[in-house]
């Protein structure tokens, strides 16, 4: 009784062990396709478009994705891509890479550096840079694609992958949904998404389950003054006064009105007025972005600014009320507590115990919080990309790393990348094993 009680145990064992090893991508699997993503990833690197404009970087995803055997649509709100491989019953399991570039020059003297120059959406000539590793997510995404596809004996279910344009701006997400992303197409289950950041060191992701980012506001403030030569003020209404005074006031909101200890963050981001030095202009214009935990703060947050900019202008003797426009605005993005619990699991089968770590929620927002709102539960992770001796060093004091959107943002790619196509392996075949939540 008692061997047949142990050999029972065991091979419950047995299956539980081989459950963990399905999922884990063998390093054959990994280095099988690595050279193609990584080839992916310094091509995009070089080519980088500006956010709504991705349209070489789509076709290019596009293409890989096909040729996988993916059934491909292009085209969906603006220049997005949705590949979709179907492997008998099971959920579907959606995983997002974001396409889009910024308008930064590289300063990193990589030897694949973009010396892309593009026009931005008001006509001006800027330099183009892939400053926040979405050619990184994209090159992971091609990476695990390509796994997925050779391994179809390892999961079933609906894949879906896609490349969303235009998150930089905060809308690209939401153009897909409206376009049908969820309709015309199968319905996830479960969403899956990372970023990459000098936060971690390459070979780390990191998991926050909760809340992972901030509320995100922009506004653009025109304040209305009344022009004339820079000789005779008393003659005009200076709108750059009433700017400069109103950036101040700006700044009591944070630090005398919200709570102590909650989360909140104003900032001008720019301000634009005037040509000459001796003209004074008939308005400025301020733009800002606001960053929350919580919807009251949120409310509150908004409804201070609100009310001085409007107090300024009329202690500034403005005549017309100042124009505040709401230019772009996102939820926070959520991480299923449950599911994060759940793939942390597979997590650390794949990428070592010491090497999923628990990440505090972080200030840059994000639109994939769209998708979170359209019933999709999800987990977006923090992919590790600094190099790990320079992480420990300005851990220790040292040069403090660049962070994304800077000129000289660079992610360790082996080993970031390796450790993307890992973890998403990991993740999606735990998805796509069982009963999705
Ligand atoms: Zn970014
Ligand atoms: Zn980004």
């Amino acid at each position: 009784m008692k061997t047949a009680m142990m050999s029972l145990l065991s091979s419950l064992l047995a299956l539980a062990v081989s459950g963990y090893a399905q999922t884990v991508a063998t390093s054959k699997e990994v280095e099988s396709v690595y050279p193609a993503a990584h080839d992916l990833y310094i091509d995009i690197h070089q080519s980088p478009e500006l956010s709504s404009h991705e349209t070489q970087t789509a076709s290019k995803i596009a293409a890989r994705l096909r040729s996988l055997g993916y059934e491909v649509t292009e085209g969906v709100g603006g220049t997005g891509v949705v590949a979709i491989l179907k492997n008998g019953a099971g959920p579907t399991v959606m995983l997002r890479t974001e396409l889009d570039a910024l308008p930064v020059e590289e300063k990193t003297g990589l030897p694949y550096a973009s010396k892309v120059h593009a026009k931005d959406d008001s006509g001006r000539d800027v330099p183009v840079m892939h400053a926040c590793g979405h050619d990184l997510h994209m090159a992971a995404l091609a990476g695990t694609a390509a796994i997925m596809a050779h391994s179809k004996e390892s999961w079933h279910g609906t894949l879906m992958l896609i490349g969303q344009p235009a998150e930089e701006t905060i809308s690209g997400a939401k153009r897909m949904i409206d376009d049908g992303l969820f309709t015309r197409f199968p319905k996830p289950a479960v969403g899956v998404a990372l970023h990459v950041g000098n936060d971690l060191p390459a070979g780390q992701v990191g998991i926050t389950p909760g809340i992972y980012n901030t509320n995100a506001d922009s506004l653009r403030i025109t304040i209305y003054g009344k022009g004339g030569h820079g000789a005779s003020p008393n003659e005009t209404i200076d709108p750059i006064v009433i700017a400069a005074r109103t950036i101040l006031a700006l700044q009591t909101i944070v630090s005398r009105e919200v709570k102590p200890g909650e989360m909140a963050v104003v900032t001008v981001g720019y301000i634009r007025a005037g040509t000459k030095n001796n003209i004074i202009p008939d308005q400025a214009e301020l733009g800002l972005t606001v960053r929350t935990f919580k919807t009251n703060v949120r409310k509150q947050v908004l409804a201070a600014i609100t009310r001085v900019v409007k107090a300024e202008a009329m202690a500034g003797g403005a005549q017309q009320e100042p124009l505040i426009e709401h230019s772009e605005a996102t939820d926070l993005v959520y991480n299923d507590p449950a599911l994060a619990q759940r793939l942390r699991v597979p997590l650390e089968a794949a990428l070592g115990k010491e090497n999923v770590v628990a990440t505090e929620p972080i200030a840059p927002s994000e639109d994939y919080s769209f998708f979170v709102e359209q019933g999709i539960p999800s987990l977006y992770m923090s992919l590790g990309g600094a190099d790990p001796q320079k992480f420990a060093d300005s851990r220790n004091g040292g040069t403090m790393l660049p962070s994304n959107h800077s000129p000289y943002f660079a992610p360790d790619m082996d080993p970031a990348l390796h450790t993307a196509i890992r973890a998403e392996v990991a993740v999606l075949r735990n998805l796509l094993n069982g009963a999705a939540q």
